[in-house]
């Protein structure tokens, strides 16, 4: 497998680069999908006044064709692309996890396993630390 790396964030609903311990780390992302209708990048609708992206939404859009889907059902149809390193036993690979939230270690995050060690995995939320 080789994922391909987004070359702008333009492309992703989701992106991030996380460090781990033990010099493990993560760059994870997740592709804008394809409108099932026309082909065009889906993504949050467009609100028609500021020309901005109402993040807040909980559907996705196509911009060309307006063809809708709920969040939720939209994000489980999609994959998270994931480049790591383990920081159990060091193996550096390339995997891909369903775009859902799991209960890892007490926290949701996006799990998958190491190919090396078979050990889970998680990308949590947004690290607590630093938060006033
Ligand atoms: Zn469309
Ligand atoms: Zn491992």
């Amino acid at each position: 497998m080789t994922l391909k790396m987004p070359g702008s964030m333009d492309e992703c609903i989701y992106f991030t680069r996380r460090k781990l311990e033990n010099d493990g780390k993560i760059i994870a992302w997740v592709y804008r999908k394809t409108c099932p209708e026309c082909g065009e990048k889906m993504g949050k609708p467009i609100d028609e006044k500021t020309g901005k992206a109402k993040v807040r939404a909980d559907t996705f859009e196509c911009p060309a064709c307006k063809f809708s889907e709920p969040k939720q059902a939209h994000e489980e149809s999609l994959n998270v692309e994931i480049i790591y390193t383990c920081p159990h036993c060091g193996h550096s690979g390339e995997t891909t996890t369903e775009y859902k939230r799991k209960s890892w270690e007490g926290v949701k995050a996006y799990v998958f396993m190491c190919e090396g060690c078979g050990k889970k995995i998680g990308i949590t939320k947004k690290m607590a630390k630093g938060k006033k």
